[in-house]
């Protein structure tokens, strides 16, 4: 974890070559922490994960920047793969 940018929660099938498939984004509590998780299943399955750098997952899914913003903005972020960087999100109520 070199690069600095916060390290985030990676679902371990999309570093197995799953699509990334919601990321969802809570308000950092240290400072390595991007606040990001990213997640192959549906919101709040239970996955195996890893802590991977921010800035390695972007180089690897350049697709996913703009679902990274809208996590930050809204929480979370589905991500839809099939529209390439398209994404839909809700609002998670428990973070509102
Ligand atoms: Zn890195």
């Amino acid at each position: 974890m070199s690069h600095g940018a916060g390290a985030v929660i990676v679902d371990r099938a999309i570093l197995r070559g799953a699509p990334i498939r919601a990321v969802s984004y809570l308000q950092p509590e240290h400072e390595w922490d991007s606040g990001f998780a990213l997640l192959s299943g549906p919101p709040d399955s239970a996955a195996e994960t890893a802590l991977v750098c921010l800035q390695c997952i972007i180089d690897d899914h350049p697709e996913i920047a703009h679902g990274l913003d809208q996590a930050r903005q809204h929480g979370e972020a589905i991500i839809d793969n099939a529209g390439g960087s398209a994404t839909t999100t809700r609002i998670r109520p428990d973070t509102v």
